[in-house]
């Protein structure tokens, strides 16, 4: 690992001063991903901007009808939740399913979008329940939000500060997890909204997809039975020495049925 300088500021404002002015400066969260990074010299920054000490960033509320998380509360934080296992249980349930207990006291929300690892779950939630992505300088649709294998629409000096979830009717989140490391072989968030029904897969492909064909079958009837006879097209899908890319689409037809099957 080379040398750096370690700042903590305590405010998003002085963060992104530092992230303007020092030479090559990094964002930290938790660290799980970045320090390993850096530990294999893959990233060599002269400078690394702890958001740990920001108290307005971390912490989950409600606002109207939006669960506002803060950027740097941990996965077992959200999965803990009592307003989200109140509000959107789907989510905090997604958030349990994240690696080890160590990975989700230390994994933040903010860290996890950042880096858009195409297996991370939390993608999946951000484009299922149709999240809105807040930053120091302006909101992001979640739609937008994730551009390609570990890209994201962030600019550079851009942080994370919120992301914002609309409460949904129901929501539930299956996963075929790597038995290694937890990350999502597939993963798949059905939420069902006033306006209709959304399917989020991840893990299966560049980064996290919707199944439109799976939301028309389901808004016009929330079934099982109605997902029968969909297949999801191999092409394009991730393919590895876990799955290949026809597996993985079997795999998202079985995950989308076991979510539907789970709503009593
Ligand atoms: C063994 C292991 C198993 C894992 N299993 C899973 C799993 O099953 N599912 C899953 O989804 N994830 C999994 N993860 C990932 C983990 O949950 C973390 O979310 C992820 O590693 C990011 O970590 P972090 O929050 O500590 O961010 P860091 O590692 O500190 O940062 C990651 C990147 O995001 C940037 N960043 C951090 N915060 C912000 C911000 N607020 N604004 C802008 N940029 C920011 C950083 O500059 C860096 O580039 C696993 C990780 C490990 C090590």
């Amino acid at each position: 690992m080379q040398d750096f300088t370690f700042h903590t500021p305590v405010a998003v404002g002085d963060a992104a001063k530092l992230l303007g002015s020092c030479e090559d400066p990094k964002l930290i969260a938790g660290g799980m991903t970045l320090l390993p990074t850096l530990k294999q010299r893959l990233a060599e920054p002269t400078d690394l901007v702890d958001l740990g000490a920001i108290p307005d960033i971390k912490g989950i509320c409600r606002d109207g009808d939006d669960i506002v998380i803060g950027a740097m509360t941990c996965h077992a934080d959200v999965a803990a939740s009592t307003l989200l296992l109140e509000t959107i249980p789907g989510l905090a349930g997604l958030a349990g399913q994240i690696g080890d207990p160590a990975v989700r006291h230390r994994g933040t929300i903010g860290g996890s979008i950042a880096n858009a690892d195409p297996a991370a779950d939390y993608p999946a939630a951000v484009l299922g329940f149709g999240a809105t992505v807040v930053t120091n300088q302006r909101k992001i649709a979640g739609e937008d939000f994730f551009v390609g294998l570990f890209e994201t629409a962030l600019e550079p000096g851009e942080i994370i500060t919120t992301v914002r979830f609309p409460i949904p009717v129901w929501s539930n989140y299956q996963k075929l997890r790597n038995p290694a490391s937890g990350y999502a072989v597939v993963g798949v968030l059905v939420v069902q909204t006033k306006d209709g029904v959304r399917v989020a897969v991840t893990g299966a492909g560049g980064s996290a997809f919707r199944v439109s064909e799976m939301e028309e079958a389901l808004s016009k009837d929330f079934s099982a039975k109605s997902l029968e006879g969909i297949k999801v097209d191999a092409d394009g899908l991730n393919a590895d020495m876990h799955a290949s890319a026809a597996y993985r689409a079997h795999v998202i037809g079985v995950l989308a049925k076991r979510a539907v099957l789970s709503r009593a």
